[in-house]
Order: structure tokens, then C-alpha cells, then sequence
């Protein structure tokens, strides 16, 4: 074929690529077919919606705020989508601050609210940068690209999370099939699944979330695709992870979300340490310990109590620190020193994967390296430990220590009561009974040597 031709047939028109504008158009859900009110929207929320709408914006509730409302759960914020750039958005509202350098989102605040509010996007070049904020990297990843509506749909990640409400005639706006999903309680990837994983790993890390959060069914060929993608988790930058980790342990259902991860292979890419420890013995105490602090972060989630991240993490990394002061004590190390070697080998080793903040170490450390100072019960060491600031996180941790089998619970008893006692059973505690039986117990030993057999 002479190379005209060629060139001809390759440039005819049928044969370009569709442009992206190939996708059907929305399916408009008008008010009286989906059951939100606007009695269940932050008023604050409003307000930003009407003033970008008489402002002639297009302006719409987007993402986990609508889903919620469709499913009757409160959301945990607003997020605000428009047209308007972000120095127009500026220009409205007196209480605003931009925030992000290239990326710029609007911070609107009401007292302690604060309502987001992004101009639509278009998907960027590379994927998943507009995700990522700045602040979690360290760089900038792109320039702003704005995009219409449609664009902003397409870009996001799970059909259910890609529904607007549109404040000018209260309809819910749809380009991903969205609402039918959401029936159905299916959660699915918008486009190609292994390209938007790819595109964004933590994608997979919130599939896991939404999907025990919300009940729902991950698609099967999101669902599939976990396992093998699961390594890609090492390319996040380990302070992106830090928060997502967050989230998925504070959504209030943690054992769940634990108990995903694991069979999904994703919690060893987040917590290698840990899962070579609890996958040496399945059923044994270091998992019941952490399904046990998971347990209690999840009722204190339900009764709206704060959760220490330091505890979490404590509790996570606790087998893996155990095993390698262990060991080192077999080297003779005191447990002290051993507990403290261990726990700055372990989190070495475990921020290459997800950060973990100073504010969040040290009080961890400190969780850890007082558990040896329990066992020692003579003198003035009690009472000097009951003064440690964090004395009652450590004893919290004593006592999960204690319920799930790793140490004797009389232990844990023993400092239940003695914070309990008064000054004069405490000196009996401290005094009396246990160095009477330590020397009880040393001068049998030395008259009868192959009897004492307790360690
Ligand atoms: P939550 O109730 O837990 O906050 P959410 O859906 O609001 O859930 P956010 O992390 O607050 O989740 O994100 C807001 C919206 O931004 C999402 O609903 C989704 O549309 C979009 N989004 C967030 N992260 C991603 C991502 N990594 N890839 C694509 N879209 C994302
Ligand atoms: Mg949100």
C-alpha cells in the first residue's frame, strides 16, 4: 500500500479514539426520587451552596457526604464542588482561605466547621496526584487542571462516591451509575479497575475501608485484583499512609477492617513486622491482643470517647517488639534495656512502610519500655511508677497484656488493687508478703536446689 494511503487510512475520522466525551450523559435524579432533605444538610453547608448559586455557580454537595445522606448515615463533613475558581470563591466568602500551593482547595469556616470547597476537575495526566496533598509528599505534583462536571465524576474513585447534589433544583446528578449501586450496595471502581489501582494504590486501602464501613460488597473484579496488586502499597510515601491507616482503624469498625486487610494480603505491605509475628502463631495471644485493642477502639469510636493513635500502634507493633527483646534478653540484655532495643529496631524498620509522628513514638516508647517496670513490685519502685505520667496508658496495656493470655493475670491484679489501696495496704504490698516469700523462697532453693522450678 503506497505510504498515502496508509497515512489516509490511519487519519480517518471513524477511526480517531472517541473522545472522553463519549461517556452517556448523567441520569438526573430529581427531589422526588431520592431521599434527601435539606433538613439533613449542615446549615453551614447551605449557606455556601445558595451564595455560590446566586452568585450564578453551579454549586453541588459531592462524595461521602452525598452517599451518606442517600443512606441515612451522618456525614462526617460536606464537601462543596463548583465551577467557580478558587480566587472567585475567595472573593464571596469574608471567612475563606485557600489552601495548597498548585492544587488550591477553598477552606470556608463557620466556628469549628470548616466546608470544603473544590472547583470541578478534570483527571490529571498521571492519576492519582490531585489525591495526594502536599503536605503528605513533601512536593507538588502538578498544576491545577479544572474540568467540567463530568470530568470531576469520571476522576473520583468508587461509584458511590461520585454522586453531586445540586443545590439549584435539589436533583441528584449521576455520570457512574452511582444510585444503582448504592441499592445495591455494591461498591465499584469507576473505569477499569486494575488501571485505577494502579493509578492510586490507596484505592485498595479504601475499598477495604468503605466496604466493612458501609456493609457493602466490593465488586468482584475489584475484589480480585487485591492480592496481587497489594504490593504496589510500598510506593505510597509511608506519610500518606500514617492517615490512611488512621481511618481505617478509627471508622469504628477496626476488627473488621483488620481481619479484610489480612485476608486480602494487604496488612502485610502496611505492617510487615506484624504479620511475620502473628502469622507464626495464628491463634495464639498476639493476635488476641490486637483484636482486643481493636475491640476497645471500636466502643470507644461508638461512644464518641477519644482514641489515642499511640495505643493503636503500641498495640499493633507489640509482638514483633516482644519477640526481639526476648531474644535479646537470651542474649542477656535486662529486659529493660532489651524492651527499649527492640522497640527503636521495630520502628525503624516500621516507618519505611507507614510514618508513624513523633507525637504518636514517643508515647508509644514510652507505652512499651514501662511493661517491664510492672513485674518489679519491692521498695519504692510502685509508687514511683504510679507517679510516671503515663502510667495509666501503660497499665491500660498491662491489663490487655493480661487478657489476652501473654502474661499471668495476677499481675495485672496486683496493680489494680494497689492503686486502689490506701498508704498503709500499700506499704503491706510493697513490703511485707512479697519480700517475706522471696526469701522464703531463696533459702529453699538454696537447701533444696531441683525443686524450684518457677521462673
Ligand atoms: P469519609 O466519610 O470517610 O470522609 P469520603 O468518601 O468523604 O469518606 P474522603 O477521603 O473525604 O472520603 O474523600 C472525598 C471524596 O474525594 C471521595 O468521596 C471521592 O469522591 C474522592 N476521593 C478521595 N480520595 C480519592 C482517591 N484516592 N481517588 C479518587 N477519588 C478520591
Ligand atoms: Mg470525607
Amino acid at each position: 500500500m503506497p505510504i498515502l494511503n496508509l497515512v489516509k487510512k490511519l487519519l480517518k475520522p471513524e477511526e480517531a479514539p472517541k473522545p472522553a466525551a463519549a461517556h452517556p450523559g448523567p441520569r438526573i435524579y430529581p427531589r422526588s426520587q431520592h431521599s434527601i432533605s435539606r433538613r439533613q444538610i449542615s446549615p453551614n453547608a447551605l449557606k455556601v451552596l445558595y451564595r455560590l448559586h446566586k452568585a450564578g455557580f453551579r454549586a453541588c454537595l459531592v462524595g461521602g457526604c452525598v452517599r451518606d445522606l442517600l443512606l441515612g448515615r451522618e456525614p462526617k463533613d460536606f464537601d462543596v464542588a463548583t465551577d467557580a475558581h478558587p480566587e472567585q470563591i475567595r472573593k464571596l466568602f469574608r471567612n475563606c482561605r485557600l489552601i495548597g500551593r498548585r492544587f488550591r482547595l477553598a477552606h470556608v469556616r463557620f466556628g469549628r466547621e470548616i466546608i470544603e470547597v473544590a472547583t470541578f476537575r478534570a483527571a490529571a495526566p498521571e492519576g492519582a496526584g490531585d489525591w495526594v496533598r502536599e503536605e503528605e509528599t513533601g512536593r507538588v505534583l502538578r498544576d491545577n487542571v479544572y474540568g467540567t462536571i463530568e470530568e470531576d465524576a469520571w476522576r473520583r474513585d468508587f461509584t458511590v462516591n461520585a454522586l453531586y447534589y445540586d443545590i439549584a433544583d435539589f436533583s441528584v446528578v449521576d455520570y457512574v451509575g452511582g444510585m444503582e449501586d448504592l441499592k445495591a450496595g455494591v461498591l465499584r471502581l469507576i473505569g477499569e479497575p486494575e488501571v485505577r489501582y494502579r493509578e492510586d494504590p490507596v484505592r485498595m486501602l479504601r475499598a477495604v475501608r468503605f466496604m466493612t464501613k458501609l456493609g457493602f460488597v466490593l465488586d468482584e473484579s475489584c475484589r480480585l485484583l487485591l492480592p496481587r496488586l497489594a504490593h504496589l502499597l510500598e510506593d505510597i510515601p509511608p506519610a500518606r499512609l500514617y492517615e490512611e491507616v488512621l481511618k481505617l482503624f478509627l471508622s469504628g469498625c477496626a476488627v473488621q477492617t483488620f481481619e479484610a486487610l489480612r485476608r486480602y494480603g494487604l496488612f502485610g505491605h502496611l505492617f510487615p513486622l506484624t504479620e511475620r509475628a502473628l502469622a507464626r502463631q495464628p491463634d495464639g495471644f498476639p493476635l488476641t491482643l490486637v483484636a482486643k485493642a481493636l475491640e476497645n477502639t471500636d466502643r470507644r469510636v461508638a461512644e464518641d470517647a477519644p482514641v489515642t493513635p499511640y495505643f493503636l500502634y503500641a498495640a499493633l507493633l507489640w509482638e514483633p517488639v516482644r519477640l526481639e527483646a526476648l531474644r535479646r534478653q537470651a542474649e542477656g540484655a535486662t529486659s529493660a534495656v532489651a524492651v527499649q532495643e527492640a522497640a527503636s529496631e521495630v520502628l525503624s524498620a516500621q516507618v519505611r512502610h507507614v510514618a508513624i509522628p513523633k507525637r504518636v513514638a514517643l508515647p508509644m516508647r514510652e507505652v512499651w519500655t514501662l511493661q517491664p517496670r510492672f513485674e518489679r513490685r519491692q521498695g519504692g519502685r510502685p509508687l514511683r511508677l504510679l507517679s510516671h505520667p503515663r502510667f495509666r496508658a501503660a497499665y491500660d496495656f498491662l491489663l490487655l497484656r493480661s487478657e489476652a493470655g501473654e502474661i499471668e493475670p495476677e499481675l495485672a491484679e496486683w496493680w489494680t488493687r494497689f492503686q486502689q489501696a490506701g498508704e498503709s495496704e500499700r506499704r503491706k504490698m510493697i513490703q511485707g508478703p512479697a519480700r517475706g516469700r522471696r526469701r522464703r523462697r531463696r533459702s529453699r532453693r538454696r537447701a533444696k536446689p531441683r525443686e524450684t522450678s518457677e521462673s
